[in-house]
């Protein structure tokens, strides 16, 4: 499992990160998510995929509470909507109310295609459910799907996650800077907080910031970490915030 720091744009400080989930096989070393994630959807091992990321992290957290490691939160990918069923749910509250410490410490991240799914399922009361029980909620690759504006409103999500496709060209595209400009806007009416995913430069950082982004997540700060890599980030961040790994 990696972890890729989240930072505040405002403070240029660490306000979390991402857990990404990799396959170490014995003979083909490391395979990344999107070679497994799509095959373990169709098969239906998503699900104990997404129950063993669910309870790793948790684990990190207590042993970097323990440590009194700053990591204030991870985001956890949520998968398709095998995972988000009633039952799997349930498998996810029963993991997580285990563990001693706040659920603000954990954010969901559903892609939009999937959380607009969600409309017409028994899932919809179950995501209401975490967001009641104090869990975040982000919608992850935001504008590359089919959002309907009126639901995005009766939506229980805390943040928009906008999509790499978007930022890698922000320079350069007069069209990619006006998307940009408009998701943090939709946000900001409907008081959401906004975070750029696949930041790379500080053109691009400076960008974001004039826009009004809320947060960053990129290689420009730091590429996904290792459990302990990200715990060194966090203690030297704490001594210089503008410190990059990468
Ligand atoms: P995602 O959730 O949108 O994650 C962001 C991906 O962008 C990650 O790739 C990350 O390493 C990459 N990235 C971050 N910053 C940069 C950057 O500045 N430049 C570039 N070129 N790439 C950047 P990764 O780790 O390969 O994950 C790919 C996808 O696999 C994720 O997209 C997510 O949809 C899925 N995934 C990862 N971990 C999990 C998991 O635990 N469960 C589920 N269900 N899906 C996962
Ligand atoms: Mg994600
Ligand atoms: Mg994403």
């Amino acid at each position: 499992m990696l972890y890729q720091p989240k930072i505040d744009l405002a403070t240029e400080t660490l306000v979390g990160c991402e857990a990404l989930v990799r396959w170490q096989d014995s003979t083909k070393g490391v395979i990344p998510p999107d070679k497994f994630i799509p095959m373990a959807e169709e098969t239906g091992c998503i699900i104990s995929i997404g129950l063993w990321v669910i309870q790793t992290v948790s684990a990190q957290i207590v042993d970097w509470r323990k440590r009194n490691i700053n990591i204030p939160q991870v985001a956890i990918n949520l998968s398709g909507s095998k995972l988000a069923s009633s039952a799997s749910l349930k498998s996810i509250f029963d993991i997580l109310e285990k563990n001693l410490f706040p659920p603000s410490m954990i954010e969901f991240e559903l892609t939009e295609s999937v959380i607009m799914g969600y409309h017409s399922s028994g899932a919809f009361q179950s995501l209401l459910k975490l967001n009641e029980s104090g869990y975040n909620i982000s919608i992850d690759d935001f504008g590359t799907g089919y959002s309907s504006l009126s639901y995005l409103k009766h939506l229980p999500i805390d943040t928009l996650k906008i999509d790499r496709s978007f930022i890698i060209d922000v320079i350069e595209r007069e069209d990619g800077r006006a998307i940009v400009k408009a998701i943090i806007a939709l946000a900001n009416c409907l008081e959401l907080k906004t975070i750029a995913e696949g930041v790379e430069t500080q053109l691009q950082l400076d960008f974001l910031k004039a826009c009004g982004c809320d947060q960053v997540q990129g290689y420009y700060f730091a590429k996904p970490l290792s459990a302990k890599d990200i715990a060194a980030f966090s203690e030297q961040q704490s001594n210089n915030p503008l410190l990059m790994l990468s």
